[in-house]
């Protein structure tokens, strides 16, 4: 005859249940009722498979490094002020689908006040997604031949916030300006879309190529939108770090 503990660490793990730790949950609680114990272990079970989809969804989201805004100089970054940044924070936004556009040169720190968001994005339990636009392009162009693009396309469909990093860096055809116009249409008014640009709006047409898929594309993402101009000197160049030693 095998023990309980035994017998019910097979039914946990036959029934799929997440792999409570029966032994400590119950060494310091010996007086319970069988209802009270019954508690104990749902509770556990709930949050471990909170724990496990929290860590899912940061894993999905694919950020290429969590920035937050506590590392951010506003000192040295003075076109966006700190006060701005955690009104953002609040993420009330991500609920009415507002957009945010971050603009200006390379270094600024458009990426990072990007991913600060994104993270507090998942920390308050939204699904998050992080993709260039090189990323993004390619998933939707090969999405009919790729599983995994496939996958990550329908991803995106449900997550309530995507950063879109780098617009502006590579200059798109005709047909891949056509699909990002489908892609920023088809989040329009349901998903946030957090854009990075090293070219202001008026220089859009010079990568998209056409006027009125340019026009086109700022309607829908600008109609709900923060604008968030930077300038600035790099922050890269100005703090360059050579090797030591
Ligand atoms: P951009 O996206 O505008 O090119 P990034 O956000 O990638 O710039 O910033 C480049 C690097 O410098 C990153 O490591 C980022 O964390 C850092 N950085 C940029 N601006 C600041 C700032 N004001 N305070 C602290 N770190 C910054
Ligand atoms: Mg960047």
């Amino acid at each position: 005859m095998t023990a309980p503990l035994e017998r019910v660490t097979r039914l946990i793990a036959e029934l799929r249940l997440l792999p409570v730790d029966l032994d400590t949950l119950y060494r310091r609680q010996n007086s319970l009722s069988p209802l009270e114990s019954l508690e104990v272990f749902l509770t556990e079970e709930q949050r471990l498979r909170t724990e496990r989809q929290n860590q899912l969804r940061r894993r999905k989201a694919n950020l290429p490094i969590e920035k937050t805004l506590d590392t951010f100089d506003f000192g040295f970054q003075r076109s966006v002020s700190k006060e701005q940044m955690l009104r953002l924070s609040d993420m009330t936004w991500v609920e009415q689908a507002y957009n945010i556009c971050f603009l200006g040169p390379p270094g600024v720190g458009k990426t990072h006040l990007a991913l600060s968001l994104a993270v507090q994005g998942l920390d308050y339990g939204y699904a998050v997604a992080f993709e260039t636009l090189e990323s993004l392009m390619k998933h939707l162009k090969i999405a009919e031949i790729s599983k995994s693009s496939q996958h990550r396309l329908k991803y995106l469909g449900k997550c309530s916030l995507i950063v879109i990093d780098e617009v502006g860096f590579l200059p798109l055809t005709a047909a891949e300006a056509n699909m990002f116009f489908s892609f920023v249409s088809s989040m329009s008014e349901r998903t946030s879309l957090i854009i990075t640009s090293n070219k202001g709006f008026d220089e859009w047409v010079d990568f998209l190529g056409d006027t009125t898929i340019t026009t086109a594309i700022l309607d829908r993402l600008i109609h709900r939108c923060e604008i968030i101009n930077m300038s600035g000197n790099s922050y890269r160049l100005e703090h360059h770090q050579p090797i030591i030693g």
